[in-house]
């Protein structure tokens, strides 16, 4: 069965870094085979509770350099490699995270490939064909979103909301959501839940899915965010950790 697996939907200095979601990224799992989106903190143990080992997974994608979402891309590139015995799978990022040293240079000899993203590029990975969307406004940060066009699916990841960004994640099924804040804050770089009628009024995806919540959202809670959404008609749901979208 073709799925996706939120491993974690926590974002924000406290929720991610005071464990209270896990912030362990996105399996998508499609004919057999894995993709792992994002290894965040949490990675690990989200495979294992899900019963893979990172020996099952085919390729790894990240969206950019933050350790909310590269914290155990190390480990995982690790496991996926058997510690480096199998030369095995591919990782598709931004160059700045090979430029940083956020990926190991030792693990990089592990992979059969290391591929850079650009945006409004298109990809082929494990069957699926991704799609990135426009450079987001995420600090200096090189940081790409993505739309995968056989489940007509779209991860809007972390940046300021503009309409020239959102505008590529129009028309789809299922539109996932980074939501950080609960308000748009001066000099942080993230959607915030006030935000999200504008990003569906562009989208209009058929359902929004909400994810990587901060602590001030968090503390709001799903019932006033839930209340807060239904009275703009958006059709959304509420992501938690191990969440799994059949499709
Ligand atoms: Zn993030």
């Amino acid at each position: 069965m073709n799925e996706i697996i939120l491993l974690g939907t926590g974002g924000g200095r406290i929720v991610v870094f005071q464990g209270i979601r896990s912030s362990g990224g996105i399996l998508i799992k499609y004919e057999e085979k894995i993709v792992f989106v994002d290894p965040g903190p949490g990675a690990l143990g989200g495979l294992i509770k899900n019963k893979i080992y990172p020996n099952k997974i085919d390729s790894i994608w990240v969206t950019h350099k933050d350790l909310d979402h590269t914290g155990e891309l190390n480990i995982i590139v690790e496991g996926m490699t058997e510690g480096g015995f199998k030369k095995r799978g591919k990782i598709f990022l931004p160059e700045e995270v090979l430029k940083e040293n956020i990926l190991l240079s030792y693990l990089r000899e592990y992979v059969e490939e290391i591929k850079i993203i650009k945006e409004l590029d298109s990809y082929e990975v494990c069957g699926l064909k991704i799609k990135t969307s426009p450079r987001h406004n995420h600090r200096e940060t090189e940081c790409y979103g993505f739309i995968i066009e056989n489940f007509s699916f779209g991860y809007l990841v972390d940046t300021k909301p503009e309409e020239n960004i959102i505008k590529f994640y129009s028309g789809l099924d299922i539109l996932l959501v980074n939501c950080v804040l609960l308000e748009p804050k001066e000099g942080v770089y993230h959607i915030s839940l006030r935000d999200i009628p504008f990003v569906y009024e562009i989208t209009k995806p058929k359902k929004l899915i909400l994810t990587h919540f901060g602590m001030r959202l968090l503390r709001f809670g799903f019932k006033n965010i839930s209340e807060f959404l239904s009275k703009y008609k958006i059709s959304f749901g509420l992501a938690y950790d191990n969440m799994k979208i059949k499709f």
